[in-house]
């Protein structure tokens, strides 16, 4: 069923609440056009923006996702993809649900570049896209300090193929065999999961194989474990995980699987049978394209994601530049206040002014424990800032792991249906 665009400014008045009902001019209901919003990226945060603007703003607004990929992996759980606890199928989303349960617009091709005045995209399939308001939701980037071949030394730190390559490279350890792998200095994607890593990998190798030999290394770019300090550090003393903090990579060898990096002024280097870089991250290549970066990141008003460097143009999910941590349920957080803030700016109502959002990440340790964080940040307005309201952890137990089956469900459920 069509709906009339007083159906949508009633479902849309509904959402900003019956005091602002009093702010919106009766002119704005007889717009010829409807305003058109592209989300590049359907990922934790595009997805669940191009949702809620739909939810929210009905017919009101027209929204379509620009999405490389047919399907999304998530790379939340994927950890326990390497302990084979889960497997890339079970992690795999499509737009189906986002297309017909809310009418938006799905394309799969890449953005290659964004004409800001124009506002038009050129898409790698050859056609090109006319936006009103457009949404950055593009993850990140990797900053790799040589080129090599990452089909030999795996990150996957964005899940789907990497992942798979990287468990069967796990799968052919034999006892005796090392598993080297690096954590890239903050801000990166997920603060816990590298740790998060190591732990399920030094278990599997341990308590699933049975290898009593098996040596399990982690260089830290960071001067400690970044987060869960305890809970983490506790579980490396169970494992005899090897791990070296304040230590920099300066070359990665994909034929031999040879790191070389320096740790207190001193050059070293590691073999290992499998090697498992994740390199130094910055915002996704389109922000860069888009020109929207201040060094790594793109700089945002959190009160509505829209960049401090190009009106019109909202960034959100990994790529922003706020400090808030890069994680999939603060993206998905990020991404309603966002919707919110589009919604009020094309209906000339005022953006709200005391935003929260929320992270939280649960963390497998085993196949049969996990521990959880979570922090609530706050908008502050003397510093025009996200700021942390509230820390929260739980330790690394059984009932945590099934929790995070429950937690996790919700999230892409939230975000993909
Ligand atoms: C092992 C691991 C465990 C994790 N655990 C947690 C957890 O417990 N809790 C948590 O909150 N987070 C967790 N995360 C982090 C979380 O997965 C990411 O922070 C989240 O996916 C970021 O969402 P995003 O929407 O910013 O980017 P993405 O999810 O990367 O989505 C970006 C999308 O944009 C598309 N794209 C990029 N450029 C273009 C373009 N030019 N044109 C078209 N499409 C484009 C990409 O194909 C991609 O699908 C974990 C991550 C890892 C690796």
């Amino acid at each position: 069923m069509k709906t009339t665009h007083s159906n949508s400014r009633r479902n849309f008045m509904k959402f900003v609440g019956v005091s602002s009902l009093f702010a919106i001019s009766p002119s704005m209901a007889a717009d010829a056009v409807t305003p058109h919003v592209v989300v590049i990226g359907g990922g934790f945060s595009g997805a669940t923006c191009a949702k809620y603007l739909k939810m929210w703003g009905g017919g009101s607004v027209n929204v379509t996702i620009i999405e490389t990929n047919p399907t999304y992996v998530s790379p939340i759980l994927s950890n326990l993809v390497l302990n084979s606890q889960k497997t890339t199928s079970d992690l795999s989303f499509t737009y189906t649900d986002l297309n017909s349960k809310y009418g938006i617009s799905i394309i799969h091709s890449t953005v290659d570049s964004v004409d800001k005045t124009n506002q038009t995209l050129a898409l790698a399939n050859g056609n090109s896209v006319k936006y009103d308001k457009l949404v950055l939701a593009a993850g990140i980037d990797f900053i790799k300090v040589n080129d090599y071949d990452i089909t030999e030394v795996p990150h996957a730190w964005k899940a789907g193929e990497q992942t798979n390559l990287l468990k069967a490279q796990i799968d052919a350890m034999k006892n005796g065999d090392t598993f080297t792998m690096t954590i890239p200095a903050a801000p990166y994607r997920c603060p816990p999961g590298p740790y998060e890593r190591a732990c399920v990998v030094a278990d599997y190798l341990k308590n699933t194989k049975g290898f009593d030999d098996c040596k399990v290394i982690v260089l830290d770019a960071n001067a400690n474990i970044t987060v869960e300090a305890d809970t983490f550090g506790a579980k490396f003393a169970e494992y005899g995980v090897e791990y070296k903090p304040s230590t920099t990579i300066t070359a990665v060898d994909d034929t031999t699987k040879t790191l070389t990096y320096t740790e207190g002024g001193e050059t070293k280097t590691i073999t290992s049978t499998v090697l498992n870089v994740i390199p130094n991250q910055k915002a996704a290549p389109i922000i860069f394209t888009a020109e929207v970066n201040s060094g790594n990141w793109a700089p945002i008003n959190p009160l509505s994601y829209e960049s401090l460097v190009a009106s019109g143009i909202y960034i959100i999910g990994d790529s922003q530049g706020t400090g808030q941590p890069k994680a999939g349920h603060i993206g998905n957080s990020e991404a309603k206040v966002c919707a919110d803030a589009i919604l009020r700016t094309l209906n000339g109502v005022a953006l709200y002014a005391s935003p929260k959002t929320n992270s939280a990440c649960y963390s497998p340790t085993s196949a049969t424990e996990a521990s959880w964080l979570s922090a609530v940040f706050k908008y502050d307005s003397s510093t025009q800032s996200m700021v942390i309201a509230n820390l929260a952890a739980g330790p690394s137990d059984t009932s945590n792991y099934t929790k995070m089956f429950l937690w996790s469900e919700n999230l892409f459920s939230d975000t993909f249906s």
